[in-house]
């Protein structure tokens, strides 16, 4: 039987040590370091992913500002507003929450944010430097996933990791995390053939694929570490699931994490570290 990896428990130590570092940063900048999130629409995902951002910032002590705007707000509009937040000196993290409504280009408005302020690590340069193995802002979730295994005490070097997605903010930066830590890293699609062949020989399982329950014990190794990133509406019981059948898995897995309180959590407290490291960037400049 798995070991179920708690990333409710991990986020809440590594906010707790956030929290105590916050004093010392006032005390040495004279300010703590504050978080701008924009939110366009009133899209339900979005509003309570924005919430835990704000629970998450008052937990830890970093000052947090959510600016709010319906979707009719036009992409010059949106692209002003990133100007202003670039240009205000006492901005240090930017978020754009995504999706964004169909009339705006959600890359340009990425592009538009200062690399320095960008905390979601999406930014062009940012996510150059991650590919030319510079020091960058990492993205939230990949981060998260590594944090979580580094928790767990699973070796990555050396092992065979598949990763079952591809997108740009989550399977390819996670696979890349795993690669710069010397797994041996596969990652599979929608058009993978003989995806079990493949998935069942790894020793690290990420599941980052939006399908409920799409991993079943036999695409499973027996004693794999398996982290889900999926969140989902299982289509039986309405409720919050993975992408992973966690009830099947954690029988042949040696490592998992469940959905909620897995991954999730961990995404948002990256992103409170990156709201800290984004703040000591821009004062030691
Ligand atoms: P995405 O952009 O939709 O990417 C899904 C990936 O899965 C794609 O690469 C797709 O392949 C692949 N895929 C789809 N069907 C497949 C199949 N039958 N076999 C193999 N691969 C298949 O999604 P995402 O943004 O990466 O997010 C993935 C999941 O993570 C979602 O449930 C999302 O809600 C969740 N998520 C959670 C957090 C968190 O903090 N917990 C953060 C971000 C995302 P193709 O490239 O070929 O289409």
């Amino acid at each position: 039987m798995a070991v179920v990896i708690s990333g409710k428990e991990l986020a809440l130590l590594k906010r707790e040590n956030m929290a105590k570092t916050i004093p010392d940063l006032l005390e040495k900048y004279g300010r703590v370091p504050h978080l701008a999130v924009v939110l366009i629409g009133d899209d339900a995902g979005s509003i309570s992913y924005v919430r835990g951002k704000e629970k998450g910032c008052n937990e830890v002590g970093i000052k947090n500002t959510t600016i709010v705007k319906g979707t009719d707000i036009t992409e010059a509009k949106l692209l002003g507003l990133i100007d202003e937040l670039n240009q205000d000196d006492t901005v240090d993290a930017i978020l754009v929450q995504l999706p964004l409504p169909k009339h705006i280009d959600s890359d340009k408005i990425i592009n538009a944010i200062d690399p320095l302020k960008d905390v979601d690590g999406f930014h062009p340069r940012n996510v150059a430097s991650l590919y030319l193995n510079e020091k960058c802002i990492l993205p939230c979730t990949p981060k998260g996933v590594i944090a979580l295994l580094d928790y767990a005490g699973i070796e990555i070097k050396g092992k065979n990791a598949c990763v079952i997605g591809r997108s740009n903010i989550v399977g390819m930066p996670v696979a890349k995390l795993l690669l710069d830590r010397d797994a041996t890293v596969t990652i599979c699609h929608s058009k993978t053939e003989n995806l079990k062949e493949i998935t069942s020989k790894a020793d690290i399982l990420i599941a980052a694929v939006g399908k409920p329950l799409f991993v079943k014990e036999d695409m499973v190794k027996d004693g794999a570490a398996v982290i889900d990133v999926g969140v989902n509406r299982n289509p039986e019981t309405g409720k919050l699931c993975g992408d992973v059948d966690f009830v099947n898995v954690k029988g042949k897995a040696s490592f998992i994490t469940k959905v909620p309180g897995g991954v999730g959590p961990m995404t948002i407290t990256c992103l409170l570290e990156n709201t800290i490291e984004c703040f000591i960037k821009r004062m030691e400049k």
